[in-house]
């Protein structure tokens, strides 16, 4: 039988570095990065299908209508959606997929899907957080203490999920997702049935006997 994928899902406040972090771990690993669908404006440099599919308001409903997304959520007054077929038939072909998601969404996935691997993204200090946002140059005053205000909140919500990982520096952020990849496809209860039907069972004699 052909073991699937692992679904993982790296979550977490604005700012923390989780697009940062999904980078420099697609770039190391042969992970399939799941491509969400947005209502908001597409950032200079960004293209439709690479980033997103940038789709508008309609466009989104009509989407949710048909259940076409695994989870969807409103972000700072933009909707934003995980595709739900591609998803799944990566997984199914035993690829792992990375979502890179808001907090709603993941905890939304987390219901329908209690199997994947949700990972949260944390800040060195609260202090360090605002410098990023500040540093990163997207954001207005507004929507820069939004987001700050947001993240004190938001950040109670990593008793949810399975992994906390600190952002210090990239590269030990990247080690430590890498890490509990390859601990989570190790887990007795991932592997078992193809471990018991590798070949016919010899295994499993051998372990047992
Ligand atoms: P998010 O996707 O969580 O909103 P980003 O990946 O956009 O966050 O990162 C926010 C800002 O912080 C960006 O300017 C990014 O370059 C910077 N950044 C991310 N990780 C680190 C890090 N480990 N050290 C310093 N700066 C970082
Ligand atoms: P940005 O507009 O900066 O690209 O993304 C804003 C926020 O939306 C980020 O926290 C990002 O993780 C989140 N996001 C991106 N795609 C999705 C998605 O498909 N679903 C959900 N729930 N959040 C998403």
């Amino acid at each position: 039988m052909k073991e699937k994928g692992l679904l993982v899902v790296i979550s977490g406040p604005s700012g923390t570095g989780k697009g940062t972090i999904c980078k420099a771990l697609l770039e190391k690993n042969d992970f399939w990065l799941s491509v969400s669908a947005t209502t908001r404006n597409p950032r200079a440099g960004e293209v439709d299908g690479v980033n997103y599919y940038f789709l508008n308001k309609e466009e989104f409903k009509n989407k949710i209508d048909s259940k076409d997304f695994l989870e969807y959520a409103e972000v700072y007054g933009n909707y934003y959606g995980t595709p739900k077929s591609n998803v799944l038939a990566a997984i199914d072909n035993g690829k792992d997929v990375v979502l890179e998601i808001d907090i709603q969404g993941a905890l939304r996935v987390k219901e329908s899907y209690p199997e994947g691997v949700f990972i949260f993204i944390l800040p060195p200090s609260m202090e360090e957080l605002k410098k990023r946002i500040i540093n990163r140059g997207s954001e207005t005053n507004e929507s820069l203490m939004t987001r700050f205000k947001a993240a004190y909140k938001e950040i109670n919500y990593v008793s949810k999920y399975n992994y906390a990982v600190v952002n210090d520096t990239v590269k030990e952020a990247v080690k430590k997702i890498e890490s509990i990849i390859t601990a989570e496809r190790c887990r007795v209860d991932r592997v078992k049935e193809n471990i018991l039907d590798s070949k016919e069972g010899i295994i499993h004699e051998q372990l047992y006997d």
